[in-house]
């Protein structure tokens, strides 16, 4: 079978796996493709689930990435509702067996199995009222548990956390937000960031108890959640809990198949396993990533433009497309009125710039390492963020005395610079 008219077996139709079988036709492959899910629901997008689709109830075919149509004229077999039991391949190649005894025979595979919601192990787990959120189902369930108001315990002060617990107090729930760590959004944000979404959601009504874990969730004695326990031996009454403590990669496929997993499917620059013929792409993967002052490491990264890029990647190395240098990461959160953008990334900067104040809801920080502008955290700042994103694409840079000036653009104030870490990545 020549390259073009080999049939590709995506497997996981989340982002990065409709992103990849589009690109794929994208980029000339003319051979079977088919884009293989396990949810019940033609492919959709996350995003919306823990803001407008918890309060207004997700709606599938609202949230669809794409019609019917686009994947028809495209000649892509989409299989949803399916699971994978048995994955079988030599040189790449193989047959994958689905749990109804169906046979898909592939020349080419592509893993973009994602990740699932991180589940929290403490007696009360499994009480009526306790939820996660990570699919459309979750979602729904949870907009249904939200209509009638009462007192939320969210544990986790991630992205989940945060939006849930936005969206049930804009509901007008009681909300109470309990994380292990002692800032908000820690791996995410920095500090400055993190000070300022405690002091806005404090404002808004919401208590939030920094650096103590739950031990256990109160209800035996009707199976519906009543309390939660802390590690200080104190209960917060709870009608509703929502556990938002991260994402765990769903590798066990990779693992079957004996590709390298670390906490990740482990994959190359061009989206290679270790088998060097399957790629992976998305929530699912460990990707080379450049760090300010670490130079290239491999990172996980979930967020929505890094599964595309990650996809059209691997989709490149499937067709012998050559690929443009990958912008930098970026993304986004919606709490409340503000909006929370946030490119490239700041673990490892060694100074930062304040450009506008916390107390006015509208400011950027930005991230420097040895002199060089590296990310920017931007809470209602559209265009600093625009600004910044462009300037890391190019690999341009703002002067820091430049920075905190509100009177310039900082679009206005982009200079060239000389390559850097992430030009050499
Ligand atoms: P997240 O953003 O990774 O945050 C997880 C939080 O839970 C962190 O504060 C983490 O603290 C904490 N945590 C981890 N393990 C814990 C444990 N065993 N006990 C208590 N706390 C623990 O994950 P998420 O909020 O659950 O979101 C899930 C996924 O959806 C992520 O991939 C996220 O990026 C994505 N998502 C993104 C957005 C967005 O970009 N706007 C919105 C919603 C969801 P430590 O870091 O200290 O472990």
């Amino acid at each position: 079978v020549s390259a073009g008219n080999s049939s590709v077996l995506v497997v996981g139709a989340g982002q990065a796996g409709v992103q990849l079988a589009a690109s794929l036709r994208e980029f000339g492959h003319e051979g079977p493709i088919t884009l293989l899910g396990d949810e019940q629901h033609q492919p959709y997008q996350r995003p919306p689930l823990s803001k407008t689709g918890l309060s207004a109830g997700p709606v599938p075919a609202a949230l669809a990435f794409r019609t019917p149509e686009f994947y028809a004229d495209r000649d892509i077999d989409v299989v949803v509702g399916t699971h994978i039991a048995e994955l079988q391949t030599t040189d790449g190649s193989g047959i994958a067996t689905t749990d109804d005894g169906r046979a898909i025979a592939f020349d080419r595979l592509a893993l973009a199995t994602g990740a699932r919601a991180r589940r929290l192990r403490v007696p009360g787990s499994d009480l009526r009222g306790v939820h996660h959120l990570r699919t459309v189902d979750d979602a729904a369930a949870l907009h249904l548990a939200l209509k009638r108001s009462g007192r939320l315990v969210v544990i986790g002060g991630g992205f989940i956390g945060l939006e849930v617990a936005a969206t049930a107090r804009s509901m007008g729930w009681d909300v109470h937000v309990v994380l292990a760590d002692d800032r908000l959004l820690n791996r995410s944000v920095g500090p400055v960031v993190s000070e300022f979404y405690l002091q806005a959601h404090r404002r808004r009504g919401v208590t939030v108890h920094l650096a103590i874990t739950p031990t256990r969730f109160l209800g035996a004695a009707t199976d519906a959640v009543t309390g939660v326990e802390l590690a200080d031996g104190s209960v917060l009454p709870a009608d509703l809990v929502v556990i938002g403590i991260g994402a765990q990669p769903r590798t066990e496929l990779a693992e079957r198949l004996g590709l390298e997993v670390a906490d990740g499917i482990v994959v190359d620059a061009g989206g290679l396993t270790s088998d060097g013929v399957t790629v992976a792409a998305g929530d699912c993967v460990r990707c080379p990533t450049p760090i300010p002052g670490r130079g290239p490491d491999t990172v996980r990264f979930e967020a929505v433009n890094t599964a595309i890029d990650q996809a059209k990647v691997a989709a490149a190395t499937i067709t012998g497309t050559p690929v443009v240098r990958r912008p930098p990461p970026w993304f986004w959160s919606d709490q409340y009125d503000l909006k929370l953008q946030v490119a490239g990334l700041s673990s490892g900067a060694d100074d930062v710039v304040l450009r506008g104040d916390p107390a006015d809801e509208s400011f950027t920080v930005l991230y420097y390492f040895q002199g060089r502008l590296v990310s920017a955290d931007c809470v209602n700042r559209p265009t600093d963020f625009l600004a910044v994103k462009a300037c890391l694409s190019a690999d341009h840079d703002v002067p820091k005395e430049a920075a905190a000036d509100l009177g310039t653009p900082l679009k206005r104030s982009v200079r060239p610079r000389q390559p850097t870490l992430q030009a050499t990545a």
